[in-house]
């Protein structure tokens, strides 16, 4: 079992970071990719995916889009280029919270499409209230080359169709799966099947069914497995022998 998305170096896992790892490998997750949201929160990223044995996704978020450095490539570059770095991300539009201008968001996305793009790097989507503009730049800049996956999926069958027919992207499951309100995601997830689909935590935050409302950690991730499996109707070991799969595709992890 993968946790495709966490966020390791949060500073709410600064006083049992070790034991979160220790726990997520006790329930068997085997790997665990976690994700930048700025520039220093990269460089942190890449810090602990070395000093824990896991890997590392560098880029800078929607949210933080305004606070972007001026040579946005000059500076990922050579972070992407780090041992244990494997992806740039995350990367994406965020029109719900808006806490960067619209504009910036879509000049600081298309620059780092356009890094994942030169450097073969697979990409880490993060996509909310912007669907057709999201799309919209991905027909301008996306090529059949590119891998990438649109982490926390909570849309509806018809953009998981587009995101994993037009793009072949994968889509990333994570606590909402559990979520008794969640049946359009639900929906979507049996539409599209287990070929495109990885597992994810998004700790700390989003905390799947029976953990709903603590803190989230990779080990948690189990859970949303179980939750799959049973959507499915598949056994668990079929679940996690796909996701697994699919995320070496993606990550070769
Ligand atoms: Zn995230």
């Amino acid at each position: 079992m993968i946790d495709t998305h966490c966020h390791l170096q949060d500073r709410v896992f600064e006083d049992d970071r070790a034991e979160v790892v220790e726990r997520a490998r006790d329930a068997g997750v085997r790997a665990m990719l976690t994700v930048g949201e700025d520039l220093a929160d990269s460089r942190a990223a890449v810090e602990v995916a070395r000093r824990y044995g896991i890997v590392a996704a560098v880029g800078i978020h929607p949210h933080e889009a305004a606070n972007a450095p001026q040579d946005i490539a000059g500076e990922l570059s050579p972070l992407l280029r780090e041992d244990g770095a494997v992806a740039l991300g995350e990367i994406g539009l965020d029109y719900y919270y808006d806490h960067s201008p619209r504009d910036v968001q879509v000049r600081v996305f298309r620059e780092q499409l356009r890094i994942a793009r030169d450097s073969a790097s697979p990409a880490i989507f993060h996509q909310r209230d912007a669907f057709d503009e999201f799309t919209r730049i991905l027909r301008e800049e996306w090529k059949p080359a590119m891998r990438g996956v649109v982490h926390c999926f909570t849309g509806t069958p018809a953009q998981a169709r587009v995101l994993c027919d037009e793009f072949g992207l994968f889509l990333g499951i994570g606590g909402v799966l559990t979520f008794p309100k969640a049946e359009s995601v639900r929906d979507a997830v049996r539409d599209v099947g287990i070929g495109a689909l990885v597992l994810e935590t998004d700790c700390p935050y989003l905390a799947p069914v029976p953990k709903r409302g603590k803190r989230n950690e990779p080990a948690y991730v189990t859970h949303t497995a179980a939750k799959l499996a049973e959507l499915l109707a598949v056994p668990l070991d079929e679940v996690v022998c796909a996701t697994d799969a699919n995320a070496f595709k993606l990550f070769g992890i």
